[in-house]
């Protein structure tokens, strides 16, 4: 079975509903009452809720004034969850930095593979202009690297509707998805790649998009062909309330004026002359199923109504500050590190102070010590970087204050 055959994506509700099965995967499943197609089933959906967002979608992407909505500003914090089970080894911080980079790149339209697209399409690629990072200060209001970590005795903790990735009891409880977009990396059994929610369908504790660690970003074990980020680009495109551009009648399905009928979900590397229900397919849309090396866009319409739901359902995305630099403060003195990432040299600037210096111990990812000393009041000290990675600056006041500033060196 290969890989493409695992590359699904369904919703969740009070049944899992599929996206595309092969159908070695599917017979198994075939005594569990699943069904194979996403949006064929609706029963998943609260109604009232999808409809209110598609009276709202409809009406923001026929204002063309919302054309003012400022790209350049929108940047929405990440937190990921690494679930693991038992003795598993776990993904690194670079594994699930690569996944943002591969959303910062697709949904800013800088991936270099445009050329994929059928000339026919050229002109429907998108740029959506969301920006991602990893969040910075948690709901407590305390700083973070974005990255919780929890594992767990329990098997399949995403496998079905009795799992657990996001109990307290079992698994990782979601950040404020208010303010946070949520996604858990775990293993996703019964040959799942990942599955997402849109707005509104699902209790806020799981409301998200979770990924199998071999199918989520660029490094680490992400496995070709799915090792460029894109399911996590897919999943993030339902989350954001888009839908599979197929429906096995050629009937609409996915209420995007600018993605042509099409019949039937691509898997593996569909050629792009490919066509259904009467007319040319957008085989290498990201809401496709295909491989990652053979998707490389969204249309205008489904930026439009990604643009739509951000402002609307899910907007609260939009208030937290919570990408914003953290600079903290030891006994009111603020702390100041910079540049983040660091190249050739990292500062520690410090403000004015009651405390007479303020101590310093520098960990790597392993939490092995790399350096130590005091920074003083109303200075600014130079650092030389060390060898790539992740680091953690801990100040100190006395034994009862602290804080731990985090650094990624990046030469
Ligand atoms: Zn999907």
């Amino acid at each position: 079975m290969s890989l493409s055959d695992l590359y699904l994506s369904f919703f969740y509700k009070k049944q899992l509903v599929f996206g595309l099965l092969s159908l070695l995967t599917f017979n198994a499943l075939q005594a569990q009452s699943y069904s194979k197609n996403c949006f064929e089933s609706k029963e998943y959906y609260n109604p009232s809720i999808q409809e209110e967002l598609e009276i709202f979608t409809k009406a923001y992407i026929a204002n063309q004034s919302n054309k003012a909505i400022n790209r350049g500003k929108i940047t929405i914090p990440v937190v990921v969850h690494i679930v693991t089970q038992g003795f598993e080894r776990g993904i690194t911080d670079e594994q699930v930095q690569s996944q943002i980079t591969a959303l910062n790149r697709d949904y800013n339209l800088e991936n270099a593979d445009i050329n994929i697209v059928h000339p026919d399409f050229q002109d429907r690629i998108a740029n959506v202009g969301f920006n991602f990072c990893l969040a910075s200060v948690d709901p407590n209001g305390n700083p973070t690297n974005g990255i919780t970590r929890r594992n767990t005795p329990i098997e399949n903790v995403a496998s079905d509707d009795n799992s657990w990735w996001y109990t307290p009891e079992e698994g990782q409880p979601a950040w404020d998805p208010e303010k946070y977009l949520n996604i858990w990396v775990t293993k996703v059994t019964l040959g799942f790649a990942g599955f997402a929610t849109n707005p509104g369908q699902v209790s806020p504790d799981r409301d998200g998009v979770v990924i199998d660690p071999r199918f989520f970003g660029m490094d680490g074990l992400a496995t070709p062909p799915f090792h460029l980020g894109r399911v996590g680009v897919h999943e993030v495109g339902h989350y954001f309330n888009l839908k599979h551009p197929w429906n096995t009648n050629c009937e609409e399905n996915d209420f995007v004026a600018d993605t042509p009928l099409q019949n039937t979900g691509y898997s593996g590397c569909p050629d792009m002359d490919e066509s259904s229900c009467g007319s040319r397919d957008i085989t290498a849309n990201f809401m496709n199923n295909s491989e990652d090396a053979c998707v490389a866009m969204f249309t205008q319409g489904q930026a439009m109504r990604m643009q739509a739901a951000l402002i609307g359902a899910r907007s609260g995305l939009l208030n937290g500050n919570s990408c914003e630099p953290y600079f903290p403060t030891v006994s009111g003195t603020e702390i100041k590190v910079y540049p983040n990432p660091a190249s050739f040299y990292f500062c520690i600037e410090v403000g004015s102070s009651n405390l007479e210096q303020i101590p310093y111990f520098i960990y790597d990812i392993r939490g092995a010590k790399v350096e130590e000393g005091v920074v003083l009041p109303n200075s600014r000290q130079h650092f030389p970087t060390y060898r790539n990675g992740v680091y953690f600056i801990q100040f100190m006041n006395g034994l009862e204050e602290s804080f731990v500033q985090k650094i990624v060196i990046r030469s």
